[in-house]
């Protein structure tokens, strides 16, 4: 039979170069704007998916990923913003859930009363139960062989991804984030690939490593990518070793 490869989505050319140069037997098939490039890593097959910058994109070509390819898995791979004071640049996160940091309901304000963004609840906006947090998962045996991971003394923290299409720089709001809902970090994608893979039951894990800290007067740096590009690669070759019993 056929083996069915694993699908790595990454937003931007820059943050998958290296995965670029690893995989074999490269063949680039497009679809509108979305790059899938198909090829093997240790003989087993990958699919590297260029999705673009933010959740829509990602959404769509991560459903298009699915549909094209079956994906036995998916990893979300890429950069992230640090939320807490103790996750620093260049440290990694590994997302056990994810949650949408752009899906919340304000506080009713008169005209001239400003806007309370500490005040901003997330919610889920589902029927029946609209004030509900709802979180996307990660495969727990992704997690497990994502631990065994030799990352080469890299601090690794594990816990929730904040994910949604903004760029918190109010150091109160992303502690408030941080404190109040427990996110490690910020991104663009992960809450779309998370959730289009759980509604398609296929395994999904985000990884990504943090490329600045607002908290911390880290700027970004974008060639940071690097890092979960190299830990991506490692895990291929994990899965490849153990797959699913
Ligand atoms: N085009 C710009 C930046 C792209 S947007 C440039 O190259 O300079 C940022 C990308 O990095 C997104 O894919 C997002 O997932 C990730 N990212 C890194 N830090 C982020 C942060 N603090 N907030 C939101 N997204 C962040």
């Amino acid at each position: 039979m056929k083996q069915r490869p694993i699908v790595v989505m990454t937003a931007m050319k820059a943050e998958m170069n290296f995965l670029l140069e690893k995989l074999e037997n490269a063949k680039c098939e497009k679809v509108n704007q979305y790059g899938f490039y198909k090829g093997t890593m240790g003989d087993y097959p990958v699919v590297l998916c260029h999705c673009n910058v933010m959740s829509l994109n990602a959404a769509v070509a991560t459903y298009i990923a699915i549909q094209k390819y079956q994906p036995i898995a998916i990893l979300s791979q890429g950069t992230a913003g640090g939320y807490g004071k103790d996750i620093q640049k260049s440290d990694m996160v590994l997302g056990q859930k994810c949650l949408s940091i752009t899906s919340y309901k304000t506080l009713y304000q008169k005209e001239g009363e400003g806007s309370q963004s500490l005040a901003w609840e997330l919610v889920n906006f589902s029927e029946g139960e609209p004030d509900k947090i709802v979180y996307q998962y990660a495969d727990e045996h992704l997690l497990a062989l994502a631990q065994e991971v030799d990352d080469g003394g890299t601090k690794i923290h594990l816990g929730i991804l904040g994910s949604g299409d903004c760029w918190n720089k109010e150091t109160d709001r992303i502690l408030w984030l941080h404190q109040e809902y427990g996110i490690l970090c910020e991104d663009m994608e992960s809450i779309a690939v998370y959730k289009v893979a759980n509604d398609f039951g296929v395994p999904v894990l985000g990884i990504r490593v943090i490329s600045n800290n607002e908290i911390l007067g880290e700027s970004y740096d974008r060639n940071i990518g690097l890092k979960s590009q190299k830990f991506t690669y490692e895990l291929i070759l994990k899965i490849k070793e153990k797959p699913w019993q």
